[in-house]
């Protein structure tokens, strides 16, 4: 089934969307490495390895901060690049990806919840997964994110101390929420990141006008490759990469094909009466 609407979101792709960009910026959204969750955010390790050594030998991957710089001002060059990032610092990233990453030298930034590595019972999840994924999911430790940070390859970013909707929130309360997480980021770490990923993708205007405040970017989902053109400072598109895309549609994925899948599913969670978020 899910095969089936890859193909036909490729076909709907090819035959009523413009081609994919070239000049264009692939940003990829990653959770977790493991596989032993059902969960779309979950790969299994294979694969994700699989998806790293395609990445690496096309000698395209760049920094987060490179993107950005790039992608607000305007230099892009005529080849798509890609982008990694990781969000919620599972126990995973530290003891299965960043190898991964360490052993084919590629930069990736990771979005930090902070309340989850203080108190790891506090899942940064919506409530419906909670129950199957409580006793498997765990943070990295402050002193394997202390490890993780000192890493030139990786580039730490904030995401809220308690992984709240901002949608949600009083301006006041979403100011509190990423000041605390960059204050403990600065206690454990020594330093205060400057990008922002806004908690499970949701956001307006009102939540972009107070993340101006307090970072110098901010990522959304979005589903689309980043180009000038789409990407604001506090509104960077990043793709998530999904754990039924397997190997054959994240080549899809990565070069802007499956957009049409996107699309479907941020329909149908309209229709759900959900705004966005993952
Ligand atoms: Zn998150």
């Amino acid at each position: 089934m899910r095969d089936l609407l890859k193909a036909a979101s490729v076909l709907y792709g090819h035959l009523f969307l413009p081609p994919p960009p070239t000049e264009a910026i692939s940003i990829l959204m990653y959770h977790r490495v493991v596989g032993d969750l059902n969960m779309e955010l979950d790969l299994p390790l294979g694969v994700f390895s699989r998806q790293m050594a395609w990445l690496a030998q096309s000698g395209a991957v760049i920094s987060y901060d490179d993107a950005v710089q790039a992608l607000t001002e305007g230099v892009l060059e005529a080849k798509l690049k890609y982008v990694l990032t990781f969000d919620d610092a599972y126990e995973d990233f530290y003891t299965l990806a960043w190898p991964v990453l360490k052993k084919y030298g590629l930069p990736a930034t990771l979005f930090v919840p902070t309340r989850f590595i203080d108190e790891p019972d506090q899942l940064p999840l919506a409530e419906r997964w909670i129950p199957k994924a409580g006793n498997k999911m765990k943070p990295m430790t402050w002193d394997q994110l202390r490890e993780v940070a000192a890493d030139p390859l990786i580039t730490i970013g904030l995401h809220t101390h308690s992984h709240p909707n901002l949608l949600k929130l009083s301006d006041e309360d979403i100011a509190k929420e990423i000041t605390l997480n960059s204050d403990r980021l600065s206690a454990e770490l020594g330093f205060s990141p400057v990008h922002f990923a806004y908690p499970m993708g949701y956001y307006d205007g009102r939540v972009q006008r107070v993340a101006k405040d307090h970072c110098q970017s901010a990522t959304i989902i979005g589903g689309d490759l980043a180009t000038s053109a789409n990407t604001s400072r506090y509104e960077v598109p990043r793709i998530p990469v999904r754990r039924s895309d397997g190997w054959f549609w994240f080549q899809q994925r990565v070069s802007g094909r499956l957009i049409g899948e996107e699309h479907f599913i941020m329909f149908v969670k309209r229709l759900l009466g959900k705004k966005n978020g993952y």
